[in-house]
């Protein structure tokens, strides 16, 4: 049975029951936040607790690493539309200890899909150029500071934008500077 299954069995008490007054907030974030990062499960409820996030306190954007490469991918996109329509102040871009991304050659993703049946070769992407997107970094703290300066570089962003660099132990919740953006707003 696939487990949406049981979400949507589930789903249905949840909703009958009210399971959702906790949760009622605003759309705009209350602590005009932005939030970049990995989409490691570990991080489901650890973040947000040891963050002491709420529900709608932040706008939250979860990728692969929380890498931001390319200046005008779907993650600074959100965070744009989470600046400009949704009044979000401070970014905080939050990678973490023992990530899959740490270490993964996109070469690595790449055999496993042709071993898996997909043939890889006859995509319009060069392997090359498909072993690039699909790799991850070889230092978290490097890949925040990095994805830290493009946010903050952006041709797009606004002045006065708090854009900040963390590193989060998905074990204690512990949280690690990379940088922290120190201009007045
Ligand atoms: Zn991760």
């Amino acid at each position: 049975m696939a487990v949406v299954e049981d979400i949507l069995k589930f789903n249905e008490q949840f909703v009958n029951n009210k399971g959702y007054e906790p949760y009622l907030a605003n759309v705009l974030p209350k602590k005009k936040l932005g939030i970049v990062t990995c989409m490691d499960s570990r991080l489901i409820e650890l973040l947000p607790q040891a963050l002491n996030i709420k529900n709608g306190d932040a706008k939250v954007i979860k990728t692969a690493g929380a890498i931001i490469r390319d200046p005008y991918d779907s993650v600074m996109k959100s965070l744009l539309v989470a600046i400009y329509q949704l009044t979000v102040e401070e970014v905080l871009i939050i990678g973490h200890h023992g990530c899959g991304m740490d270490g993964l050659h996109g070469k690595t993703v790449l055999e496993n899909a042709e071993k898996r049946g997909v043939k890889a070769s006859t995509l319009s992407k060069s392997p090359e150029e498909l072993g690039h997107w699909l790799s991850g970094f070889e230092s978290v703290e490097e890949s925040v500071a990095q994805s830290v300066d493009i946010v903050r570089h952006h041709p797009l962003l606004p002045e006065n934008i708090l854009v900040h660099g963390l590193v989060i132990s998905p074990e204690t919740g512990k949280l690690d500077v990379v940088s922290l953006d120190q201009q007045e707003v």
